[in-house]
């Protein structure tokens, strides 16, 4: 289990890279309601939602840690 550095929540891994689909131009496409990820700074992050992702996004010297 990954954790979500926003709020602390456990995030599935699995479920946060699952591909549910592709977009109409060809991209994979991800269910953001099972969690999702961002790269950073040379490692994954997983969060258990878009909005954690948001805050990390605007702020990530605060939330990034080094693995
Ligand atoms: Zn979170």
């Amino acid at each position: 289990m990954a954790t979500c550095p926003v709020c602390g929540k456990e995030v599935d891994e699995e479920a946060a890279r699952a591909t549910t689909g592709f977009t109409a131009h060809g991209a994979p496409e991800t269910d953001p309601t099972k969690g999702t990820r961002q790269f950073h700074d040379g490692r994954w992050y997983y969060f258990d939602s878009l909005e954690c992702r948001t805050k990390f996004l605007a702020r990530p010297e605060t939330y990034a840690r080094p693995s």
